[in-house]
């Protein structure tokens, strides 16, 4: 904690995008629910979907629920910033909250496959950490899915059967967390998040910080 009499400081820095992708069923739902509950600082981008809402879910809050017409509108009109198709449904991420959020330098979260990864990279290098999250095991991985009780038999079976063209992009992410202990991967999140808020190059109110940190020492007291 800053002593009292030493005011905070605050340095301006361009916005994280958090991307994180698995095979479904790995947990990145889970984590990312997690910290976002715990991290006021960072929203999620809320994805537009042609699949049907599951029963826990929200529209507005965990995706926007749209027609393959409306889906097909929105992408041929530039408002996606990413889209793919993923296991027979289309998922896209909209461009303007994306925006806004960048310009005010706030940081937003991507639950997004590797597709759309790929995607945010191309466009958004500088701005981008990707994050690859793996299952302990496969037998796991396909317990949690019939565990998570939200679909079908032919759903589960379609999902496991992408896993493998999922799983073969772990190597194009910045970060790769085993999700075996629930609480160890959050933390592994967590830790991440930190260090790639402090990084130089995202810092760009830094090079005032210490132009003026300088314009201090002539008029420092001789002690
Ligand atoms: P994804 O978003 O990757 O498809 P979810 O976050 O929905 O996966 O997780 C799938 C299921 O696995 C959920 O029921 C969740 O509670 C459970 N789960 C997540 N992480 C763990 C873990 N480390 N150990 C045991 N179960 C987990
Ligand atoms: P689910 O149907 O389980 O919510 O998501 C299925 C897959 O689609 C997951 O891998 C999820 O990360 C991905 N996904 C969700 N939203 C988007 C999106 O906007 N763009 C892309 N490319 N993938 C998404």
């Amino acid at each position: 904690m800053a002593s009292a009499s030493i005011p905070p400081v605050h340095i301006a820095r361009r916005g994280l995008m958090l991307v994180i992708s698995s095979p479904s069923g790995a947990g990145k739902s889970t984590i990312a629910r997690n910290l976002l509950e715990k991290d006021k600082n960072i929203s999620l981008s809320v994805s537009v979907t042609t699949r049907a809402r599951r029963q826990s879910e929200i529209d507005g809050i965990h995706y926007h629920f749209i027609s393959k017409r409306e889906f097909e509108r929105l992408r041929d009109s530039e408002a996606l910033l990413e889209w793919a198709e993923v296991h027979g449904n289309y998922y896209g991420t909209p461009r303007e909250a994306v925006e806004v959020a960048m310009a005010e330098g706030k940081d937003m979260l991507f639950d997004i496959d590797w597709q759309g990864a790929e995607q945010l990279q191309d466009k958004m290098k500088a701005d981008v950490v990707s994050i690859f999250i793996l299952p302990p095991t496969m037998t796991e991985l396909q317990s949690r899915l019939h565990r998570r009780a939200e679909d079908t038999e032919e759903v589960i079976q379609t999902r496991l059967a992408n896993s493998r063209s999922e799983i073969e992009h772990w190597r194009d992410y910045d970060y790769v967390i085993l999700n075996d202990d629930l609480q160890a991967a959050f933390e592994a999140i967590e830790a991440i998040v930190k260090a790639e808020r402090v990084r130089r190059d995202r810092r760009h109110g830094m090079f005032d910080f210490v132009r003026e940190l300088l314009e201090e020492v002539p008029a420092l007291p001789v002690r």
